[in-house]
């Protein structure tokens, strides 16, 4: 039997080992990570990275793509939804991003996209800055492991907030909510509301088939504390949840398909292109995406929240909003299109009006945008029975 002294010995070694293979790791993945780039080029050559992206603005739909790198986001919670938005945004080049989250990586967590087994052990924000650090060099990080919710943490949250744009001194652009648990959402709305910071909240259902993302503009749409997503609102109480061997169901397309449609809404939000979504759902039964707008409600429980909604009251007093002016449907058509296929919206007003259902009993300020059509009878065709052979049944389709 080894005596303490030689396994003392031995784990030393062992931790030698292990420094050596992480410095060995990381100098391989310094020989891979390529250059920064000063300017975003629209060059279409194979060592572009941001080619694909320019081609936005040549395809009409962006009008400038490299302001991507004047912004500043705070994803809040690294999880399932939170490190694909994280990576997603890294690709599109954005100018910062402020991971928060006080979770290490876990071999529980590999069910999900973007992190790795190598990786259990690490701090989330570690694990997520080293690995987006070398997809994309050109954005700048700023982790924090900390847990929003302690007095400490939250102070220094609604600090950075504040004060962690890309230029220091200046707020955030945005703040993206993925977190999984409501304590945390009430926090990040408590500081939004009392900065005046937009924010996005996203969230997934605790079975793993439904999920939702909502904006939140402090004063003009409903807050977290106004009306909480319903499908969040309808979840289990996530005390009991936190039980050992007890945990929520989770999938990666869900969380795949809700960091998707939150990402799409930041590029939509930041780079003024399309229509912003103020809720958009996800139900993966019935692959129903429901969207509405929630207006702020004046009695919220939250002080600073009703605060903004004065403000904002006062605002639109002074300078009313003008009317939304209909945009031209731009046709983009490729030069060399036999085809003739058109890129434009593939749903007609009469197709919308034939695909509604029964409206859902809804609180005041909160109006459907779709329901999910009635289920038709099926008239499916039957093929009749007939005792001709399979060779004069095509004979006669022949001649038809
Ligand atoms: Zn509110």
């Amino acid at each position: 039997m080894a005596t303490a002294e030689e396994l003392k010995r031995r784990v030393r070694e062992l931790e030698n080992e292990l420094i050596k293979c992480k410095q060995r790791r990381s100098s391989e993945e310094q020989v891979h990570a390529r250059a920064k780039i000063e300017k975003m080029s629209a060059e279409v050559v194979d060592s572009n990275p941001y080619s694909r992206l320019m081609a936005l603005k040549r395809m009409g739909i962006v009008d400038n793509y490299e302001k991507i790198r004047s912004f500043a986001v705070a994803v809040v919670g690294v999880g399932g939804v939170g490190s694909v938005t994280a990576e997603m945004l890294t690709r599109c080049g954005i100018g910062k991003l402020l991971l928060f989250d006080y979770d290490k990586v876990e071999l529980a967590n590999m069910n999900r996209l973007f992190f790795q087994p190598h990786q259990a052990g690490l701090s989330k924000v570690e694990a997520a800055e080293n690995t987006l650090r070398n997809i994309n060099p050109d954005v700048v990080f700023e982790t924090h492991n900390y847990n929003i919710t302690t007095m400490d943490s939250f102070t220094h949250f609604m600090d950075r907030i504040s004060n962690g744009g890309l230029e220091e001194g200046k707020p955030v652009d945005l703040v993206l909510s993925c977190v999984d648990n409501f304590e945390a959402r009430m926090a990040i709305n408590t500081a939004c509301n009392e900065l005046g910071q937009v924010w996005m909240e996203s969230g997934v259902s605790e079975n793993a088939v439904s999920g939702h993302i909502q904006l939140i503009i402090p004063g003009e749409t409903a807050c977290f504390a106004c009306a909480p997503p319903l499908v969040v609102a309808a979840s289990i109480d996530e005390k009991t949840l936190k039980k050992d061997g007890v945990c929520a169901a989770s999938l990666p397309t869900t969380m795949g398909v809700v960091a998707g449609i939150l990402v799409q809404n930041v590029l939509k939000y930041l780079l003024g292109f399309g229509s912003v979504s103020y809720y958009l759902g996800y139900n993966a039964m019935q692959d129903f995406f429901p969207t509405m707008a929630m207006k702020a409600n004046p009695q919220c429980d939250d002080q600073h929240c009703r605060r903004q909604q004065e403000e904002y009251k006062s605002k639109v007093t002074e300078h009313p909003k003008q009317e939304a002016v209909e945009e031209e449907v731009v046709v983009v058509v490729h030069e060399e299109n036999e085809w003739g296929i058109e890129v434009v919206s593939e749903v007609t007003e009469a197709e919308l009006q034939a695909a509604s259902g029964p409206e859902p009993d809804l609180p005041e300020g909160i109006t459907v945008a779709y329901t999910i059509p009635e289920k038709e009878e099926t008239s499916g065709q039957t093929v009749e029975e007939t005792d001709q052979s399979l060779e004069d049944l095509m004979a006669q389709m022949r001649k038809m």
